[in-house]
């Protein structure tokens, strides 16, 4: 599955909405100097500039207080140039992730992670959700797989993509199972699925012995190895597998698209152009 593609396509359609809406503003806000996070930031900047969306790259040292960061995350949701607003994730250990989610206006929350927001999708009316799930749904729908009445199995259940996504896919009448760390005889599990979603951050955590041939796997891993970036699936899946996501170019380029896309809809929730579920 070509999510470079299909993300570049929904880049050009962003631009064109962007331009209607009169330059959408999103802000991050980055705390401390994890690498990874830094490229994640950079790429997500990028993407959004050359969309036409006005993005705000806050970089804040990382022995800033909670304190400091809960005044940050209030000027934004007050400034009313700002329609998208995320944290980077995760902050130092001196900082309650919990309570600076919290502080994030919810209709500004592009990650999804605010408890309203949270709420909506489990009772199966979205107003944001986060873009990596949102990716995933994207691409299935792209590939034209049939989730109704589909086995899918999860493999993660952090808040950013294995239970949102296990969510969709479940309001989206997929069977759905969710897998984690204490679950037995994980192979046996994941070989039950037709689709298959892996979200765990260990490099060959499903091997070929946990695919069922033909079966659609989204891997949504990123984990950097010796052999550079690699997804959570064993490589050989990729021969096994009926649709495949490639990492690097599959989920990666389609959380950033879809990101994009959410702060057009934030854009659209502020504007009254659109009813923000979350009230
Ligand atoms: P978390 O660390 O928050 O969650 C990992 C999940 O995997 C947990 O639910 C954990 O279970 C489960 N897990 C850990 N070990 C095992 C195991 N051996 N067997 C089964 N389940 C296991 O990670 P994230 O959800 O934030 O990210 C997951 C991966 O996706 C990472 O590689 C991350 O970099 C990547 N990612 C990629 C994105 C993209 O755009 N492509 C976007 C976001 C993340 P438990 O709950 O029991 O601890």
């Amino acid at each position: 599955m070509d999510g470079k593609g299909l993300a570049l396509r929904i880049r050009a359609q962003v631009a064109e909405q962007v331009h209607e809406l009169g330059g959408p503003g999103l802000a991050t806000v980055l705390v401390g100097d994890d690498p990874a996070s830094e490229i994640y930031i950079r790429l997500k900047h990028e993407a959004a500039r050359e969309a036409g969306i006005v993005a705000r790259d806050l970089r804040l040292a990382s022995q800033t207080t909670e304190e400091e960061l809960l005044d940050q995350v209030e000027q934004l949701n007050q400034d009313d140039s700002i329609d998208g607003l995320l944290v980077q994730l995760p902050l130092p250990d001196h900082i309650d992730e919990a309570r600076i989610i919290r502080a994030i206006a919810p209709i500004k929350d592009v990650d999804g992670l605010h408890p309203v927001n949270a709420a909506q999708l489990y009772f199966g009316e979205p107003a944001h959700v986060g873009a990596t799930p949102l990716g995933i749904m994207a691409l299935l729908e792209e590939y034209e797989v049939p989730v109704e009445g589909a086995r899918a199995v999860v493999v993660g259940r952090s808040e950013i993509v294995g239970k949102p996504a296990a969510l969709l896919l479940l309001h989206a009448n997929a069977t759905v199972t969710v897998c984690h760390s204490r679950t037995r005889d994980l192979a046996a599990r994941t070989r039950e699925a037709e689709i298959l979603v892996v979200a765990v951050g260990s490099a060959g955590v499903v091997g070929v012995d946990g695919v069922s041939p033909g079966a659609t796997v989204i891997d949504v891993g990123m984990n950097r190895t010796d052999d550079g970036l690699t997804g959570d699936t064993d490589p050989a899946v990729a021969e096994h597998a009926g649709l495949y996501t490639p990492v690097p170019g599959g989920v990666g380029p389609m959380t950033i698209a879809m990101l994009l896309e959410s702060t057009v809809r934030a854009a659209r929730y502020r504007r009254n152009l659109l009813a923000f579920p979350g009230g």
